[in-house]
């Protein structure tokens, strides 16, 4: 049977985890988050006294021993981190940062894309990141960029930290998601930027019923 591949590039805060994973539901394809396996990488690293930006050769050298592993249950994705579900704790802002300076490293990505071709071996999905389209699953059939202004990307990330009880500040969030955006689209390996032969979806002025439909209706025209 051949599977399906769905592929959602994007900069952070677009609203790609939340449209990617209620597309998938209605679907039935299995939704894989790959920036959760950055930010795995990155709490290893955290918790283990590396400095991810200063101590590549470090983490390079603890590669082996970062066993990263994606299961489904209770509806959602869970990431386990060597056997321990780091789902949530990998949501903070530190982590954030920390992410997108292990996904500079080759010898991560490496490692990570290597797994997310393997689970769409495996199923039909609907994966989301950063370089999807062009690097990850370029034979996809649907190729999405995904993006929003970056006002109404903090405001969404706003909103979901306050809704969360998290304390934050808007033009905090707004800097941080703006120096994301800059080191991710600068690097030397994989840069954010849209596919050639992705379609752009701009979801600034779309709900998110809206911006999920989008998504399945380019999926329907296949
Ligand atoms: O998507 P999310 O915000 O969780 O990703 C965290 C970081 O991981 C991004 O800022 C980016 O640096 C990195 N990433 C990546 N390639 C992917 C997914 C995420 O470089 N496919």
């Amino acid at each position: 049977m051949e599977y399906i591949s769905v592929a959602i590039d994007g900069p952070a805060g677009a609203g790609k985890s939340s449209v990617s994973k209620a597309a998938a539901k209605k679907l039935g394809f299995v939704y894989i988050d790959t920036g959760a396996m950055y930010r795995s990488v990155a709490l290893y690293a955290a918790e283990n006294g590396i400095d991810a930006a200063s101590e590549q050769d470090k983490l390079i050298s603890e590669l082996n021993n970062i066993d990263i592993e994606i299961r489904y249950f209770d509806d959602a994705q869970h990431v386990f981190l060597n056997g321990r579900d780091v789902s949530e704790e990998i949501r903070g802002s530190e982590i954030s940062a920390g992410a997108s300076a292990v996904a500079v490293i080759p010898a991560v990505r490496k490692k990570l894309v290597a797994l997310q071709q393997e689970m769409a071996k495996k199923h039909s999905v609907i994966m989301d990141g950063r370089d999807i389209c062009s690097y990850v699953l370029p034979k996809a059939q649907i190729k999405i960029f995904l993006t929003a202004s970056v006002d109404s990307r903090a405001e969404r990330r706003y909103k979901e930290m306050t809704e969360k009880g998290i304390e934050c500040d808007f033009e905090t969030l707004k800097k941080e998601i703006e120096a994301r955006d800059k080191n991710d689209s600068e690097r030397a390996e994989a840069p954010l930027r849209q596919a050639p032969d992705a379609v752009l979806l701009d979801t600034t002025e779309l709900s998110f019923d809206e911006s999920v439909k989008a998504v399945l209706k380019l999926v329907e025209e296949v």
